[in-house]
């Protein structure tokens, strides 16, 4: 019976005695196998697991330094132990040399000796198995470090207080220098940082927390040789050995880009949204206000006209007043709708040539007489070389925005002129409406054309209106292809140039 724990032993000898007095003395401690010859000693270590062998010198055929010879080539991690003769030591010095056998035994044996050869040979090959099985995991863990450190995205060092050791290729790829080039950068994680984190960096880098501990955790941003700001997150973390002593710092650098812009993205959306709630709801406030302001006009004055003792002139007045507030309704209901028109793209585009100088000239009629209303002087010029000058354009769009602007720019200003016109600037028509009106602040030079946006001054806040005005005008301007921008001055006007393609 074979039991597991023992070692196993290889015993060759062509002396069946020699084989039974091996065996009796030592197949308590050992599971023995033998043989007779050294071909069948051959064979059992092809098919056993055997952790030693030992064999006598003299046999017919093989002897015991051929066989050992022979085992050694093909099993050198086993230890291998030849029995001799007193006189033999031609074979033992060959046997020393050429089988690199562990020890020999002179015949005749000592139980206690042989004992002792044994198990300093068993222990031996215990030890070498152990370092080999040791040096093969060390070998495979280090394998999978470098796979790990080599495929993962982020970088990963290690260094010691004044050298690094180690960074991992992707610093490469973000950084785009290659890592062979930063191991003399003791920080070579902060290489082109950007000039509005270089001063949180260089606390981080002189505090104590990592001068002692090594320790930080901070985002920042680098610029990549590809002209690319790119965010990283840099750790830091001690090392420490069994006396608790820091002997090494380790790092992971991740580039965060993606995840910043993200995260940016959302702030801006939330931001947005949350304008975009309070311009609704100060246009609803708005809009309650300048539809009930008409209506209580009608209400109001249709009381009055049913009143039987109101003298013919009155009644005109009324009539011309209550006339006035259902226009003003009917212009908020048209915004309204076209605004909703655009929004839903609804908005039908029919295109023809049309005259510059009737289209301008209808708009200036319709607005002439509001203009001296207001004492404001209404004027317009052509400024183009061609004696027809036509575009080729919606009329009922491109009115719309003319008109819208010329309505505003008059509703802005309380005195001075309001000039509009067209001119050439380089290839391109331009269409200008200029006013010396209360002006729009710099900051929303952009921002004004956004749906239901409204100047929050006091001064702008006096005027009447529900903010759609400039964004239907922007829509529109969007739908036939052009631009519209503008300049203007606090107190002193405003100017909105378009152009149509
Ligand atoms: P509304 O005139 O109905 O308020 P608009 O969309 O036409 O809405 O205009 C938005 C805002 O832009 C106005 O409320 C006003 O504050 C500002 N604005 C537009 N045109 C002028 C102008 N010519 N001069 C000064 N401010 C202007």
């Amino acid at each position: 019976m074979m039991d597991d724990k023992k070692h196993n032993i290889l015993y060759v000898d062509d002396e069946e005695s020699n084989i039974r007095i091996f065996k009796n003395t030592f197949r308590r401690h050992y599971n023995i196998h033998t043989a007779l010859t050294g071909k069948e000693g051959l064979q059992i270590l092809d098919e056993k697991r055997i952790d030693l062998i030992i064999t006598d010198q003299r046999m017919p055929g093989m002897s015991g330094l051929e066989f050992l010879k022979k085992a050694v080539h093909k099993y050198p991690e086993l230890n291998r132990i030849l029995i001799t003769a007193y006189s033999d030591y031609d074979v033992l010095h060959r046997a020393i040399n050429e089988a690199q056998i562990f020890q020999y035994i002179e015949k005749p044996w000592d139980q206690k000796d042989v004992e002792t050869i044994i198990e300093h040979a068993l222990e031996v090959h215990r030890l070498r198995q152990e370092k080999e099985q040791l040096t093969s995991d060390l070998k495979e863990s280090e394998e999978k470090f470098r796979e790990m450190a080599e495929n993962i995205n982020d970088v990963f060092w290690l260094k010691t207080e004044n050298k690094i050791l180690y960074i991992s290729p992707s610093f490469e790829k973000i950084w785009g220098i290659t890592s062979e080039k930063m191991y003399n950068n003791l920080h070579f994680f902060i290489h082109g940082i950007q000039p509005e984190d270089e001063q949180k960096m260089k606390e981080v880098l002189h505090s104590n927390e990592y001068l002692e501990k090594g320790i930080f955790d901070k985002e920042y941003r680098i610029l990549n040789t590809d002209h690319e700001i790119r965010w990283i997150r840099a750790r830091s973390f001690p090392i420490y050995d069994e006396n608790k002593t820091v002997v090494r710092q380790a790092g992971i650098a991740s580039d965060i880009t993606r995840q910043k812009e993200a995260e940016m993205g959302l702030i801006k959306a939330k931001e947005k949204a949350e304008e975009n709630d309070q311009l609704k709801s100060a246009f609803l406030a708005n809009m309650s206000h300048e539809i009930r302001t008409p209506m209580n006009g009608i209400i109001g004055f249709t009381e009055l006209l049913s009143n039987i003792d109101v003298s013919n002139e009155e009644q005109k007045y009324y009539i011309s007043i209550i006339n006035e507030c259902c226009h003003q309704l009917l212009t908020i209901v048209g915004d309204i709708l076209d605004f909703s028109k655009i929004e839903t793209g609804q908005v039908e585009l029919h295109k023809k040539y049309h005259n510059i100088e009737k289209l301008l000239n209808e708009s200036y009629n319709f607005f002439s007489q509001q203009a001296s209303d207001k004492n404001i002087q209404l004027s317009y010029q052509i400024d183009l070389e061609d004696e027809k000058p036509e575009i080729f354009t919606d009329k009922s769009l491109f009115t719309q925005i003319l008109n819208n602007l010329l309505c505003n720019a008059i509703k802005f200003t309380d005195e001075g002129s309001v000039n509009f016109g067209c001119k050439k600037q380089k290839d391109k028509l331009i269409f200008y409406i200029s006013d010396t009106g209360i002006g729009i602040p710099q900051d929303l030079t952009k921002k004004i054309f956004e749906r239901f946006l409204r100047v929050r001054s006091k001064k702008a806040q006096q005027y009447r209106g529900t903010g759609l005005g400039l964004s239907i005008v922007k829509g529109y301007i969007d739908l036939l292809g052009g631009k519209i921008w503008l300049e203007s001055i606090l107190n002193k006007g405003t100017t909105f140039y378009f152009t149509i393609t």
